[in-house]
């Protein structure tokens, strides 16, 4: 069977194109993951952890908030922002966390967009803490 193409992309940066064997990402209605064959399909992509297995060896990934296309053999996620695992600033993210920690305390008004937007940035920084903690 033909392989698979994995293709992660921000609008900084590719941080992966290559051949891989298997990629499981963080999709709006859960964690799925793509072999190759995999039917043709469309997903958002949350706040998580994107993994690949290739020459069977596994790499993580924090990635932000965007979406993936699956079709003829290739993944292709774009998303905001990503991040290698082992590139993660771990004390970076944990003040990321705190800061919106110290927002989502406020008293809350309506419509509250500095709110949401906390509630965005620690679920980035919830993502980034736990990828990155992993490959400690
Ligand atoms: P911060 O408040 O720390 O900037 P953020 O969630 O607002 O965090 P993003 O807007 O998601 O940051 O990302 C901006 C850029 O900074 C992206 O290029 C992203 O890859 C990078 N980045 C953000 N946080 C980290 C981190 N903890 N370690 C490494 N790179 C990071």
């Amino acid at each position: 069977m033909a392989g698979l193409y994995l293709e992660l992309v921000t609008p900084e940066k590719v941080l992966v194109s290559q051949e891989v064997e298997i990629v499981v990402a963080p999709g709006s209605l859960g964690e799925f993951g793509v072999l190759p064959g995999h039917i043709p399909f469309l997903s958002g992509i949350v706040p998580g952890e994107l993994r690949f297995t290739a020459d069977g060896k596994t790499e993580y990934f924090a990635v932000t908030t965007g979406f993936a296309e699956v079709s003829e053999n290739k993944v292709s996620v774009l998303v905001d922002a990503a991040e290698r695992a082992t590139d993660i600033d771990l004390e970076r993210a944990r003040r990321a966390m705190e800061r919106a920690r110290q927002r989502l305390s406020k008293e809350r008004g309506e419509p509250d967009i500095d709110f949401e937007r906390a509630q965005a940035a620690l679920q980035r920084a919830i993502a980034r803490i736990r990828v990155a903690e992993k490959v400690k």
